[in-house]
């Protein structure tokens, strides 16, 4: 019998597929997970904790936040995300060790409630691909100083690569911040923009993509990512870019420049031997991280609709003598809206069942493709949210405009739609010969029975 607990977030047909896949340790971590009630009732407190506006809005963290991450260590709910690997054990053993499948279904449950429940289990973007690329890449140094304190939570980070006046969805041109090299420095200068997290008191580095041998004959190994500390002289936070109006404080997306930082050579991510290696290792960041978003996207989609179930069943909003749920159009919006997120949600799940048994290179294509539909779909979710709940649904005082800035940003970020369906197009095309020549043994066939028949060749 499914636990019903479970049942509620995901549907049972999918729970059937995914349960004989989950371990003992990751059931009970889900079932703790979705009774870790104290997120949601926390997010208003939260947005009453940050300052409405002015430098005070930057410079401290709601305590809510501390209180949450503490209670989710306390509950084994730490950095979930984590699925093995070297650095597995890193932070004192704390959390990881789930198959992607199951943090799926918990990423998911997380998506909920997407302002504090991610960071409170240490589960957000971007530390989690940023770990990642130091885990992966870093030296031993570099892992010590930087990856063992975002593992327990104490530091926050931001991954710099988009630039201002460049079209840095094709990351080949990204020219901007260079870095020189001088002896043992390395001397950084650029422009970046759109940089998640930079604007939080708790950053304490920035991986920044610059151009370190613009001569080399490959677009692919003219960059290097460096590490770089917010303090350091010459860096700037210009401002924090708004998303529809909303900052995202004290985290922000921030505008940066990099003004003649110096930096030791040694804060090469990988070290000397990581110069020229800058495409290659952020290949490796985007694959899981942008299906983290898609998981969590669910979450959010599936939220938007329990909020429109409850506004077309209230009895004070009844319109022409009905109640809003008894509107033709209306059910088909929450008909709809079931259907188009159980769909995404066994898009997802394959995605992350191809990562687990062949390595996020081979599941690229079932990740491109949630890239690109499950936020579309996400959104339409919200925005059928939105419409019911009339001129309120747009307003302050329901959360569903922040959700949908929030997924909005999601058709950009990690790269546009278009790069991904691009991509997409690309790969089936390849299937081209193959289908070709099964086709002409197909119709060699045919002909064959058709003559031996004794037939005349017939209409199809
Ligand atoms: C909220 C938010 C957070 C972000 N966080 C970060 C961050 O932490 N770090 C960071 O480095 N960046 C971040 N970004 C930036 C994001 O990654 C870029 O916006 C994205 O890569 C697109 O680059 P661009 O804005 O320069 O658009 P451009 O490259 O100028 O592209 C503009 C448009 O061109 C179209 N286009 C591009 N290629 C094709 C194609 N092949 N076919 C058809 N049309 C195409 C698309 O419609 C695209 O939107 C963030 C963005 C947002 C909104």
């Amino acid at each position: 019998m499914a636990d019903k607990r479970i049942t509620q977030y995901i549907s049972p047909g999918a729970w059937a597929l995914v349960d004989p896949l989950f371990s003992d340790r990751a059931r009970s971590i889900l079932t703790t997970l979705i009774d870790f009630q104290d997120v949601l009732p926390s997010e208003a407190l939260f947005h009453a904790q940050l300052a409405p506006h002015g430098p005070e809005r930057w410079a401290s963290v709601p305590t809510v936040m501390d209180q949450l991450k503490g209670r989710a260590k306390e509950l084994g709910l730490w950095n979930l995300w984590l699925s093995g690997g070297d650095f597995q054990g890193m932070a004192g053993g704390e959390g990881g060790g789930l198959t992607n499948l199951e943090y799926a279904v918990m990423a998911e449950v997380m998506g909920h409630s997407l302002v504090l429940a991610p960071q409170a289990t240490n589960c957000s973007a971007p530390d989690t691909g940023n770990m990642e690329v130091l885990a992966r890449f870093g030296t031993p140094e570099q892992k010590q100083k930087y990856l063992v304190p975002l593992l327990k939570g104490e530091i926050r980070s931001s991954f710099s690569m988009t630039e201002v006046a460049v079209a840095s969805s094709d990351a080949t041109n990204l020219k901007n911040t260079t870095a020189r090299v001088e002896g043992n420095q390395v001397v950084l200068s650029g422009h970046k923009w759109w940089i998640s997290g930079a604007g939080d008191p708790r950053n304490a580095v920035h991986i920044v993509l610059c151009v370190t041998d613009p001569g080399n004959a490959s677009p692919h190994k003219r960059h290097s990512l460096v590490l770089v500390e917010p303090k350091m002289k010459g860096v700037k936070i210009v401002r924090p870019m708004t998303v529809f109006g909303y900052d995202d404080a004290p985290e922000g997306h921030c505008e940066v420049i990099y003004d003649n930082v110096r930096l030791g050579v040694d804060s090469v991510v990988g070290g000397k031997a990581g110069l020229g290696r800058g495409f290659e290792i952020i290949q490796a960041r985007l694959g899981p991280g942008r299906l983290h978003h898609c998981m969590r996207s669910i979450g959010v989609a599936s939220r938007a609709l329990d909020l429109l179930l409850q506004r077309v069943s209230d009895p004070a909003r009844r319109t022409f003598g009905k109640y809003l749920r008894e509107h033709g159009t209306v059910l088909a919006d929450i008909a709809n809206s079931r259907a188009e997120i159980d769909q995404a949600r066994l898009l997802v799940l394959s995605a992350a069942r191809q990562i687990d048994l062949h390595g996020a290179k081979a599941a690229l294509k079932e990740i491109g493709i949630a890239k690109f539909t499950v936020p579309q779909m996400a959104l339409r979710v919200i925005d059928r949210a939105m419409q019911v709940h009339g001129a309120e649904g747009i307003s302050q005082d329901t959360p569903l405009a922040a959700f949908y800035a929030g997924v909005r940003t999601l058709r950009f970020a990690d790269g546009p739609d278009e790069v991904h369906v691009q991509q997409i197009g690309k790969q089936e095309l390849k299937r081209v010969e193959i289908l070709q020549a099964r086709e002409a043994a197909v119709k060699r066939k045919a002909a064959a029975l058709i003559k031996e028949a004794g037939l005349a060749k017939a209409k199809l």
